[in-house]
């Protein structure tokens, strides 16, 4: 069956380049960079060769990478890290109310710690205000953590203007760049930010590998203990080949990014045109115009999202709910439902997101597909008739 991958966001496929890059390190050098022998050397110049690229990529100095297990380590070695290292400072955190679970439970966790944490508001196109950031700050407030993009709707957070009300503030500033690192130039020093969280496998590398930017002279702890790795911050015999992998895919990403996310706006802005003027009842989520290049996340008033999902997954076409990791639950998104859409049109969202591989066949098929099954299931969806 024809198979239509929509679903970037949740991950990529690993570029063939990727892979061939990594593939030495599972055999022929296959030393641990702490050995003090040649294999050890060999590992130890490709992992700081990828640092390094990581590093020329975010504008940032090959010694403030940090590599972790993904983008769900990274924002928890700089929510925790920051917490416990400041706490005779203050114990206020600010965040949003649209973030990454990977932020949100680390936050909760941090509550019961005895951290207070204000989640700022959005507006409607799923917008964090820099103004409310500076007036949630107390003498008390000791790290603000506001994403870069949404991965579910794609807004792009006015993140270089609340990183100088940070910097006035004295008020460190963190934020989770996992889908734009790749995607969109990203520069930590116009963002202003002193930490930012990279995920590999969002961007053609592989899974279970990241990195956490984390500013020279930034008070933060580790948060995993042991043989004193990544220069005592994160322990743990690196994932050489996966390093490699993160280092080969930020290249890569260099050197098209511009073209790419043209290519795939241009994909995605066709497939919204017609979505919106030739399927009733459907309206676009996060910002017209400040959103990742990729992502098209719609609402289809009257039809559940999971229904159109698993509709078109019959005919091979993968789009997604929200977020993979909400993607199995029922419960409306946490992110549209901050934007004020009611739980009735959060859950008939339905997000598509391109990539490298995406095509404008993909979209012309998604198109062929698309509105039939919705009038179907609207047919048959006992919303649709309360609506008559
Ligand atoms: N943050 C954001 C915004 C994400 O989209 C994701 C993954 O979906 C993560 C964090 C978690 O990254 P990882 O899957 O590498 O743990």
């Amino acid at each position: 069956m024809k198979r239509v991958y929509l679903d970037y966001a949740a991950t990529t496929l690993v570029h063939p380049e990727v892979i061939l890059a990594m593939t030495p390190y599972f055999s022929e050098l296959w030393g641990n960079p702490s050995s003090i022998h040649a294999c050890g050397l060999e590992a130890r110049s490709a992992v700081e060769e990828a640092r390094e690229k990581v590093a020329g990529l975010i504008g940032a100095h090959k010694d403030e990478i940090f590599f972790t297990s993904g983008g769900t380590e990274a924002d928890n070695c700089a929510l925790q890290g920051i917490a416990f290292a400041n706490r005779a400072r203050g114990n206020h955190i600010i965040t949003s109310s649209i973030e990454h679970h990977a932020i949100l439970e680390t936050c909760n966790h941090l509550k019961e710690q005895g951290f207070s944490i204000t989640y700022l508001p959005v507006d409607s196109y799923g917008m964090v205000d820099p103004d409310e950031v500076k007036k949630a700050i107390t003498s008390k407030t000791i790290l603000i953590s506001i994403m870069h993009a949404n991965n579910e709707m794609g807004s792009i957070q006015p993140v270089p203007e609340i990183g100088r009300v940070a910097e006035t503030a004295g008020v460190y500033f963190h934020t989770d760049a996992v889908q734009t690192v790749g995607h969109i130039p990203v520069d930590v020093n116009k963002l202003g930010v002193d930490m930012l969280s990279i995920s590999a496998h969002k961007l053609y590398g592989p899974k279970g590998v990241g990195a956490l930017y984390i500013h020279a002279g930034t008070n933060i702890q580790p948060l995993i203990y042991g043989g004193g790795q990544e220069r005592q911050m994160r322990a743990g015999t690196e994932n050489v080949p996966g390093i490699v992998g993160l280092g080969k895919a930020v290249e890569l990403a260099q050197a098209d990014m511009d073209e790419e996310a043209r290519r795939i706006s241009q994909l995605r802005d066709t497939l919204l045109k017609s979505i919106l003027e030739n399927v009733e009842h459907t309206y676009l989520n996060g910002h017209p115009t400040r959103r990742l290049p990729n992502n098209a996340n719609v609402s289809f008033e009257f039809v559940e999202g999971e229904a159109i999902c698993l509709n078109l997954d019959l005919a091979g076409i993968c789009a997604a709910t929200g977020s993979a990791c909400s993607s199995i639950s029922m419960e409306a998104s946490h992110v549209l439902l901050a934007m004020g859409l009611s739980p009735e049109l959060a859950r008939s969202s339905l997000r598509f997101s391109f990539g490298k591989w995406s095509t404008e066949e993909d979209v012309k098929y998604v198109l062929e597909k698309l509105p039939a099954s919705v009038s179907r299931l609207r047919s048959i969806s006992p919303l649709a008739r309360k609506s008559k």
